[in-house]
């Protein structure tokens, strides 16, 4: 079996956290599908094709990466394209709590799908793209917490 994982998120922006859980994760992986999730009721700061761009440019040139988006529950997606693992970063406890709810759920849905969580690196513990978001509406310099390649 393949070792297939999707990295599901929103990414409005990725930022150095996201890019950190996804390199760190290669080894583990024959292949990771970053994908963005679209939820037609949660309108998102940055267009989705914004999004998707700024992933193909930061994963260029990574052959084990691919980059997509979907709609709908994340476990369908799965199971559509056969993929058997979940990937998410845990920063914090509050973290631990959302993901064990949705990650239990999920295997309640569908029992062959496995969530695999790695730590995040101890200087992205309070890295989000909420916060993220919030400086650029105020006008700060976020290029510290945003991977290279985004350019806003
Ligand atoms: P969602 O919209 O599902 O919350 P995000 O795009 O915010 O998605 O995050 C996707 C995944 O990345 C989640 O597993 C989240 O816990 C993780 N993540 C978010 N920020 C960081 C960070 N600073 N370090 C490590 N993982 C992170």
């Amino acid at each position: 079996m393949e070792r297939i994982s999707v990295f599901p998120g929103s990414f409005d922006p990725i930022t150095r956290g996201h890019e950190s859980v996804i390199r760190r994760a290669l080894p583990l992986f024959d292949k990771i599908i970053v994908a963005i999730g679209e939820n037609g009721e949660k309108k998102s700061f940055f267009p989705l094709e914004q999004r998707l761009g700024w992933l193909r440019d930061i994963f260029e040139g990574e052959p084990k990466i691919e980059i997509t988006s979907y709609t709908g529950l994340t476990v369908d997606f799965c199971q559509k394209h056969n993929i058997p693992f979940i990937l998410r970063g845990l920063r914090t406890a509050a973290d631990f709590e959302f993901e064990r709810g949705i990650g239990q759920m999920n295997k309640l849905m569908v029992p062959g799908i496995e969530t695999v969580f790695l730590l995040c690196e101890p200087e992205y513990a309070s890295l989000s793209s909420s916060i993220v978001r919030d400086i650029i509406r105020n006008g700060g310099d976020v290029r510290k917490f945003i991977p290279e390649r985004v350019k806003l």
